[in-house]
């Protein structure tokens, strides 16, 4: 490679030659950048002396000496490059965009790129066009290339990016008529959401293409012009909600952090940090849980949280974010891991999908970096090899509604995770009540997941049968869908020998569903349902057991599993009338689902008086876990002030009761 004095010559020389309107455009983009700041002298100097293009050589210069920078990614120094990088950046090279996974294999735009090709009317096609995602493929095959070809390449498609997507006012006829179509592409390319990520990844594309002979200074006073542009108008044009603001926010905040050399940084940085400080508040209950209730949901608004305080803390902006910010955020990682199991799953509740040991664990070592005194945080970290379990076992989180009943935190643990919380956001479902059961790496009632989000009806009709009340592991009236879905607590009381919950759904006008779950002795649990009001009709529970060819004896409400490495459990449950196998699906992730036993259990509800029943879930160390003998039953009558039941197994006595 040449010399950076070298390049500068040829540099200077270049822009020797330099254009009125280049002169311009120069000047102005040097009025964009705070010419006081430490490094900058003898740019601001040149400036002053009215030599803008030996001020814009320096500013290159500035930029390539720059250290201490962190691109909040891609590291340009330590570049690994992947099959897929290599694919998308060669693919680019000849204008064959990687856009969408939906639509392969990618589109090719022409040989003069066309940014409004439209091949299929899906608005996620003509939005992610202008995340431009093989960009920073093609600046990592640069990097560990050192092909020049790529750097050319990306910066002819960036300037013809800008040139054919203008930044319109759309309310102006005369903007409009001098700009045919622009309007209409304004849509897309300039959505917020897309503003801001190229906000966040041309932070990558510029140090990664840096180094770069090709880039020129020139080239720098067109990026910083269109870089500054970007981030002005996302800070005046944010989404109104939900996750496009976060994302928005984090990214603006990037892109304040990544540039402070614009006078507007600190804007984007203040504006980033507002945003993200008042949406912490407003999505994530007291108890650390984000308000849609999904922990899949939960666990991606932790990471843009945390994100942002990485990028302010690796570019020297350790003091922008409130303490409070972070304790939330640490609410928001302890809320995690208490609803999951010792193998670092957790429930599917709501859309989330099955998230593997692989996928979670780098999380937690992310996070063990912004809290480097936190022994829990660490033993989760370092899957228990230093740091600190949890002091206590069962654990409540009773805003979100979570209540954990676990009696470890181990490979070997009993852990359910009950869920009956607020009515929560549009990923939450109508499962009030129910649960996941997981013991020794096995969980035994996965939940139904959602197999697909939203589309046109076809789709609308799978997506709702997942979200049903009655395939999720609680009480139906007539097997229709809650009508309201708001929890309320009773009674947390967690002990030496027993921890006990108990919830009261008001799920359908007329009929309130109690529901008491126990955790005796570390080992079993027992559920007593109660529905109570004026309402008639079928009042039915439901489980929905995992993937398994179970011993069934409906007569007896008895279902156990039978495998044979003597880890397995029996489902035995008391006062229905009437028991049967029903449809069963789990959907572990976006469109992939299997069939599997779910059972129901119904008695009707004639009058005024309540239905109960009593379920006992009874793990057992043996392989005959349909053989233990198990009787439960009321103690008294149905009472508001609390609840008994008796239950005997194996001959032994369990009296088990709560008051509210
Ligand atoms: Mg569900």
């Amino acid at each position: 490679m040449k010399t950076i004095k070298h390049l500068a010559m040829a540099a200077l020389a270049c822009l020797a030659m330099t254009t009125p309107t280049r002169a311009a455009e120069t000047a102005e983009v040097l009025e964009l950048l705070d010419l006081t700041r430490p490094g900058l002298e003898k740019v601001a100097e040149l400036h002053a002396a009215g030599n803008d293009s030996a001020a814009a050589v320096e500013l290159l210069q500035y930029y390539r000496n720059r250290t201490g920078f962190d691109t909040g990614g891609v590291n340009p120094d330590k570049v690994k490059l992947s099959k897929t990088d290599r694919k998308w950046a060669d693919d680019g090279m000849e204008h064959t965009f990687f856009v969408h996974k939906g639509y392969q294999p990618s589109y090719n735009y022409g040989e003069d790129i066309n940014w409004q090709y439209w091949p299929v009317r899906d608005n996620e096609l003509r939005w992610q066009l202008h995340r431009t995602k093989w960009w920073v493929p093609m600046g990592k095959v640069y990097r560990v290339t050192g092909d020049e070809k790529y750097a050319r390449e990306w910066m002819l498609q960036y300037r013809d990016w800008i040139k054919k997507n203008p930044l319109i006012n759309t309310k102006s006829k005369a903007e409009r008529d001098a700009n045919p179509g622009a309007a209409e592409n304004m849509r897309f390319a300039w959505r917020p959401l897309e503003v801001a990520d190229r906000l966040e990844h041309q932070i990558e594309q510029f140090a990664l293409f840096l180094p770069s002979e090709n880039f020129t200074p020139d080239f720098l006073i067109d990026f910083l012009a269109n870089y500054d542009r970007h981030g002005r108008y996302l800070n005046t044009h944010l989404s109104k909600q939900g996750n496009h603001l976060l994302f928005e926010a984090q990214r603006m905040l990037y892109a304040g952090c990544y540039f402070p050399e614009l006078k507007y940084a600190s804007e984007l940085r203040r504006s980033g940090i507002d945003v993200l400080n008042k949406e912490i508040k407003k999505q994530v209950f007291d108890d650390g849980v984000q308000f849609e209730l999904d922990p899949g949901y939960h666990l991606a608004t932790i990471n843009i949280f945390t994100k942002a305080l990485e990028m302010a803390n690796a570019n020297g902006y350790k003091g922008e974010f409130p303490d409070e910010y972070l304790q939330t955020i640490k609410k928001m990682i302890e809320a995690h891991y208490n609803y999951s199991f010792p193998d670092y799953t957790m429930p599917v509740f709501s859309d989330n999908k099955l998230h593997n040991k692989g996928g979670v664990l780098p999380n937690y070592r992310k996070w063990r970096r912004l809290y480097p005194q936190d022994k829990q945080i660490e033993w989760f970290a370092t899957e228990g090899k230093s740091g600190q379990q949890p002091a206590y076992t069962s654990h409540a989180l009773p805003v979100g509604g979570f209540y954990t009943l676990r009696n470890g935190w181990g490979d070997d643990a009993t852990v359910m995770v009950f869920k009956a919380g607020p009515k929560g956001e549009w990923h939450n479902q109508f499962d009030n009540g129910t649960f996941e059961l997981w013991r020794k790496g096995r969980n035994y009632f996965p939940d139904s997941g959602s197999f697909i989000y939203g589309g046109d009806d076809e789709v609308m009709e799978q997506r709702n049968w997942f979200r049903q009340t009655r395939v999720h592991n609680t009480l139906t009236l007539n097997n229709e869908n809650l009508k309201t879905r708001e929890s309320r607590l009773l009674k947390w009381e967690p002990g030496e020998q027993i921890d006990a919950v108990a919830v009261e759904t008001p799920g359908y006008p007329g009929l309130t569903h109690r529901r008491t779950v126990w955790f005796v002795d570390d080992s079993f649990y027992v559920i007593a349902d109660e529905a109570f009001g004026d309402a008639t009709g079928d009042v039915a529970i439901h489980y929905n057991l995992l993937r398994s060819e179970p011993v069934e004896d409906l007569k007896k409400g008895a279902v156990s599993t039978d495998f044979d490495d003597n880890n397995n459990l029996t489902l035995r449950v008391f006062g229905a009338d009437k028991a049967e196998r029903v449809e069963g699906w789990a959907s572990p992730a976006y469109r992939e689902k299997y069939e599997r036993p779910a059972y129901e259990f119904t008695t009707p509800k004639t009058g005024a008086a309540p239905v109960r029943f009593i379920t006992v879930i009874y793990p057992t160390d043996d392989n005959k876990a349909a053989s233990h003998k198990i009787e439960a039953k009321y103690k008294g009558q149905f009472a508001t002030d609390g609840v008994a039941v008796d239950v005997k197994i194996d001959g032994k006595k369990y009296p088990l009761s709560l008051s509210f």
